[in-house]
């Protein structure tokens, strides 16, 4: 829909009076007294109805038990990297970007503009003389 025209303030209002937000009604488990949505699971045992639909503590360790092994992963593949890099900077030191080498790649790129600003300012001049 199209707004055609601007709405008054009190029209505006009426409108907001119903975006209000209700807080949720809640039920407690009968198995450990936490709060949970009413005709769900409790999500913090796993019970519906006085009995376990989903066996929460497997659910957990299993759950640790792929973070714990990602992290480890992505260790592991830290630490080669790292060993990839040592070797590659004993090799051919060009390849290997330190601290150094990028500082002076920056003075390289920041003397690079300057020139080219004088190369264009130039033809500019010509033009305008
Ligand atoms: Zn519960």
């Amino acid at each position: 829909m199209v707004v055609r025209m601007r709405h008054t303030r009190a029209h505006t209002a009426n409108r907001r009076s119903h975006h209000a937000l209700k807080a949720p009604t809640l039920a407690t488990c009968t198995n450990c007294q936490a709060n949970h949505r009413p005709h769900h699971m409790c999500q913090a045992c796993g019970f519906y109805k006085g009995r376990v639909v989903i066996d929460m503590l497997a659910k957990t360790e299993a759950r640790t038990a792929r973070m714990t092994a990602k992290k480890e992963a992505i260790k592991g593949q830290q630490a080669a990297e790292e060993v990839e890099g040592e070797a590659q900077g004993m090799l051919d030191q060009e390849s290997n970007v330190t601290p150094d080498r990028v500082s002076a790649g920056k003075t390289k790129t920041l003397a690079a503009p300057a020139t080219a600003k004088t190369k264009r300012n130039s033809p500019r001049k010509e033009q305008g003389a």
